[in-house]
């Protein structure tokens, strides 16, 4: 693997890790899946992991999920080109399986990179499984999704995953008005960034004990 904590851009950093054999997903992928979109994004999401039709084209949310968050994005009048997407884990696992903790531990420091690089006013974590990786919380998405949550310097924004939506359709009209409430905290944090405001507070929210493999932000 190359040095990707020299890298300034997701090319670099792609070039890389794009050998990566940190965990034994690197044995089963086709492509290993870094992300899609605009390094100067204003906002990032992350998914939990490649599935199929992602392993297979080296780019995420290409299947159902991924359409359905094209149509949420055209609602608030964005295209995949304005914003970035990515995953807590950049391989597939098999059969689509949750992550396990030790590949989320290989696999997310190359997430805090990619979050250095683009230093998105909004991260917008899709499901269960983002969420809790990024913000280190037993809270649930049903408790925090369109909420704006301050940590370490960085905003978030929770979000229903859209595969969720598409297996349980009434979870679609609550990620539909999740997207409104997303616009607003958009426009509030551009407001913010261009007045200077002092930093707000942390939202306090249920931790996690932190273990000894998980990394700080940067
Ligand atoms: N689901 C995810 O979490 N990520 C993808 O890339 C595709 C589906």
């Amino acid at each position: 693997m190359g040095n990707w904590r020299d890298a300034h851009t997701m090319a670099e950093l792609y070039e890389a890790i794009k050998d990566c054999r940190l965990c034994p997903l690197g044995e089963t992928r086709t492509n290993l899946v870094l992300g899609t979109g605009n390094e100067e994004a204003e906002i990032m999401f992350v998914g939990e992991a490649p599935g199929y039709h992602e392993d297979r084209q080296g780019v995420p949310f290409v299947g159902p999920a991924g359409q359905f968050l094209d149509q949420l994005l055209r609602s608030i009048g964005l295209r995949r080109s304005q914003v970035y997407i990515a995953n807590t884990l950049k391989c597939r696992p098999p059969e689509n399986r949750d992550p396990l903790p030790e590949e989320l531990a290989s696999c997310t420091p190359f997430l805090f990179k990619q979050i250095e690089i683009i230093r998105p006013r909004i991260i917008c974590t899709l499901g269960n499984h983002a969420t809790r990786t990024l913000l280190k919380t037993t809270a649930g998405i049903s408790q925090l999704h369109g909420k704006l949550i301050r940590r370490g310097g960085l905003a978030y924004v929770p979000l229903f995953h859209p595969a969720a939506a598409l297996h349980k359709p009434p979870l679609k009209a609550v990620l539909i008005e999740d997207f409104q409430r997303l616009r607003e905290h958009l426009e509030a944090e551009r407001a913010r960034w261009s007045s200077e405001a002092p930093a707000e507070e942390e939202t306090a929210l249920p931790a996690v004990e932190e273990q000894p493999e998980q990394m700080g932000l940067f």
